[in-house]
């Protein structure tokens, strides 16, 4: 199985006029299915867009219909880096 390439940032200039306003307005967009080996099955594509971040990606479905922007999810991973160093470094108490 290759590497999945997801969640993928996607260059302001390469989402069409239509799209752009239809993912701002309704949310994420179905685009394309990845018949891709990244998958075990077919797996559905959808194009949405991060407030925080300005930025358009592409992502799958994660459980309960959650896409994960790109930026997002390094600061999330960045925190819990963070956290288990904390926890790897930290003493126990009664040495
Ligand atoms: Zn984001």
């Amino acid at each position: 199985m290759s590497v999945n390439p997801y969640p993928m940032v996607v260059p302001q200039n390469e989402v069409s006029f239509g799209r752009k306003i239809g993912v701002r307005i309704l949310g994420d967009l179905f685009l394309t299915v990845d018949y891709s080996q990244c998958f075990k099955k077919p797996m559905k594509i959808y194009l949405a867009w991060c407030g925080s971040h300005r930025l358009y990606f592409l992502d799958y479905m994660h459980g309960r219909g959650r896409l994960n922007c790109p930026e997002c999810l390094a600061k999330r991973l960045e925190m819990y880096k963070i956290k288990s160093i904390r926890l790897a470094s930290a003493k126990p108490l009664h040495v």
